[in-house]
């Protein structure tokens, strides 16, 4: 069975470069940045799409909020502003099914969001 891009980083199976680690949670930056802070953070429970969400994930919801305001404040970007976005399905682009909190700043963004 394939395991998830995002579970074999979890497993140090492929590199990444990442930033914070705990029992939870892990967060490094996006291979593919799309703003001078592009993070993701992401739960350790393999969770495909928000849609798997149930209410035994609440403590992994918030923690992923919480977790990116602690990374933005250590980035530099909590005051000048920052943006959180998790992609959802297809039409929205989500290409990793392994839920995923995109931190990004750095930069202007744009809205509406492409
Ligand atoms: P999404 O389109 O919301 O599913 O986002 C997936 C993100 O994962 C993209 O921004 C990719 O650049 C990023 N990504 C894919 N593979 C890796 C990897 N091996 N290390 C870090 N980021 C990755
Ligand atoms: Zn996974």
């Amino acid at each position: 069975m394939d395991i998830c891009i995002f579970c074999k980083i979890i497993d140090k199976k492929i590199p990444a470069k990442i930033i914070h680690e705990d029992a939870e949670f892990l967060a490094f930056h996006d291979i593919n940045p799309q703003a001078p802070v592009h993070v993701l953070i992401i739960p350790k429970k393999h969770i495909p799409s928000i849609n798997d969400i149930t209410t035994d994930d609440e403590l992994i919801t918030a923690g992923l909020y919480r977790l990116a305001q602690k990374l933005a404040k250590e980035l530099k970007v909590d005051q000048s502003g920052y943006r959180l976005v998790i992609n959802n399905g297809p039409a929205a682009g989500q290409a990793v099914a392994h839920v995923h909190l995109h931190l990004l700043g750095g930069r202007a963004m744009h809205w509406p969001p492409g």
